[in-house]
């Protein structure tokens, strides 16, 4: 894993998600957790050669964050917002996050293939955040100070972990950093409201939940990609475009490729962020 400061720890190329951990005088925190089942019990074990784990905080609900908690039972509390810990793998009539997990083995993970739980196993304890709040909380792990920031948007759950003693913030998928955003069931407003907040903070890095870990520039990148999503979709509804030809209409596909192992969703992941925009817009 990529070392970003004297105590922070980061993996920013695999597929899924970007997995952390802090080093504390008082054992570790981790922060998400990998989607595939080799990468996540190698940074467990990784994690657990610095100590033992003492807290799991998950950022976000979507399955690339949480699926690898089931590696990590009995290693430390795990943490969230309310609202990640009432949407945690739940299944929709769109998806099974489950299934969607499952995807990926055969291709990025054959061997994860030996300790991939079956469904009802699965779901029997799939390792949920056991401490939930609402707004914001503070943890304290040794002589570290972990700050959870409720940043809605991305998911309404949404977190950032500030930790001042290392300048460094775990900013999750509110930045997408040199990958395309997932827009998805975003809040884009609130969103941009939780990049200005985020930009306050007093960092020299940000881990961004995909992507390589970046700096406070990065904030307002992001934000200028998410005001032209919105112009995009809002002048196809201006101009009384259907769903169909507003998709059509947005060419953001050359910006970026999809973040490690994902690039052959770019059609669906620009098809869907249109379409669910333009329902979100027509209200
Ligand atoms: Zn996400």
């Amino acid at each position: 894993m990529e070392r970003v400061t004297d105590n922070v720890f980061a993996e920013t190329k695999i597929r899924g998600c970007n997995p952390a951990y802090v080093v504390t005088s008082d054992g570790v925190v981790v922060i998400d957790t990998p989607q595939l089942p080799t990468h996540a019990v190698k940074m467990r074990k990784e994690a657990e050669s610095h100590g033992e784990i003492k807290y799991l905080i998950n950022t976000e609900y979507h399955v690339d964050h949480i699926f690898g908690n089931y590696y990590f039972k009995g290693a430390g509390i795990v943490v969230s917002h309310i609202e990640t810990a009432n949407n945690f793998m739940t299944v929709t009539p769109e998806i099974n996050p489950y299934t969607y997990a499952y995807e990926a083995i055969p291709s990025d993970d054959p061997e994860g293939e030996k300790i991939w739980p079956d469904e009802e196993t699965y779901f029997k304890d799939p390792n949920r955040p056991t401490i939930v709040f609402d707004g914001d909380a503070t943890i304290t792990c040794g002589n570290h100070t972990f700050e959870l920031i409720s940043t809605p948007g991305h998911t309404t759950g949404q977190l950032a972990v500030y930790v001042p003693e290392e300048r460094v913030a775990f900013v999750g998928d509110t930045i997408f950093n040199g990958v395309q955003t997932w827009l998805y069931a975003s809040d884009v407003h609130s969103w941009l409201a939780s990049l200005n907040r985020i930009k306050k903070l007093d960092v020299d890095y940000f881990v961004p939940g995909h992507g390589p870990v970046c700096t406070k520039r990065e904030v307002d990148v992001q934000k200028a990609f998410l005001l032209e999503w919105l112009t995009a979709v809002q002048t196809a509804i201006a101009k009384g475009y259907s769903k169909e030809e507003t998709i059509k209409s947005i060419d953001f596909g050359k910006r970026f490729n999809v973040d490690i192992g994902q690039e052959y969703m770019l059609d669906h992941v620009i098809e869907h962020n249109a379409s669910a925009l333009y329902d979100k817009l027509k209200g």
